[in-house]
This record gives C-alpha cells, structure tokens and sequence, in this order.
C-alpha cells in the first residue's frame, strides 16, 4: 500500500490524553482529485482529513494519524461529543451519486486494517458521517458498500 503525503495545513492538536478510536467515512462531493485536494488544503475552507481515497485507488496522506483534521464538524456517538478528537477521518473522492470505484474500495480496506492494526482500533468502530452528523450529513451516501466492508469484519452492520 503505497500513501502519498500532500500536506494540508487544516488541523490542529488533539485533546491532551485523547486515543484514536474511530474511523469516519466521508465523500467529498466534489468532481475529481485535483478538486479535492484543493478543497481539503485550503486554510479559507478550514475542512479536512487524514486520508484521501481517489478513484485510481491512489492514497494520499493530508494531516498526520497524530493531528486532529477538521472533518467531523459537530457530531456525536455513544455520548461523545467533537468525534474529532478521537478519530480519523477518510475522505473518499466520490461526487455523492456516482457508485464507488473497485479499486477505490480496495484501498479503503488496507487502509483499514492497516489503522485498524496500527492504532488498535476495534473493527467495529467505523461510522460513516451521516452516523455521528445524523442532521446535517447524508454521507457516505447510499452508494457506499457497507456490505463490502462488514464481509472483510468492519462496521457495525451490513446494511444493504
Ligand atoms: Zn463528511
């Protein structure tokens, strides 16, 4: 699994005492990859996630495992409060109506386990931001295969 680093400088510092516990899942509604990366690196937008997921399958690292990203916004699970504190954020290049890319979803599924392992983060703790932004966010989008990922062990539930 090969991660490109393109630096944005849209985070700041967890909580002190604050561990990795969840991953959350985005779109980024947005055309293509170029796009993207200017959005999620532009300090006038103040948005952004540690991992980008292009169509190709291609990763690129945007704020460090360590740093908190700005993706989340408000949002709540389980009685917690700013997920950003304790999350990672994975935005996957995807314009909200098109279905996800093969190669796309390959990625997502090293990359989590390769977090899931690194960060000793359960399986089950990935949420899509509609789950912990239930009000304000409908992404990933009917389109995501949350199947795909409750069959390698990941997520909460099957769904479709
Ligand atoms: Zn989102």
């Amino acid at each position: 699994m090969q991660i490109t680093s393109h630096t944005s400088l849209n985070h700041d510092n967890r909580k002190k005492g604050a561990t990795i516990n969840w991953i959350i899942i985005h779109y980024t509604a947005l055309p293509d990859t170029k796009t993207s990366l200017e959005w999620l690196c532009s300090t006038e937008k103040a948005v952004s996630a540690h991992y980008l997921i292009c169509r190709t399958g291609a990763i690129f690292q945007l704020v460090p495992d360590t740093k908190r990203a700005w993706h989340a916004g408000v949002s709540r699970w389980k009685g917690e409060d700013n997920l950003n504190h304790t999350s990672l954020g994975i935005e996957l290049d995807n314009d909200g109506f098109e279905p996800y890319a093969q190669e796309q979803i390959e990625s997502l599924m090293l990359l989590l386990n390769n977090l899931c392992i690194r960060h000793s983060i359960p399986k089950t703790h990935i949420l899509g931001h509609n789950d912990i932004a239930p009000d304000r966010k409908i992404d990933p989008g009917p389109h995501f295969p949350w199947h795909i990922l409750y069959d390698h062990g990941f997520a909460l539930a099957r769904l479709a």
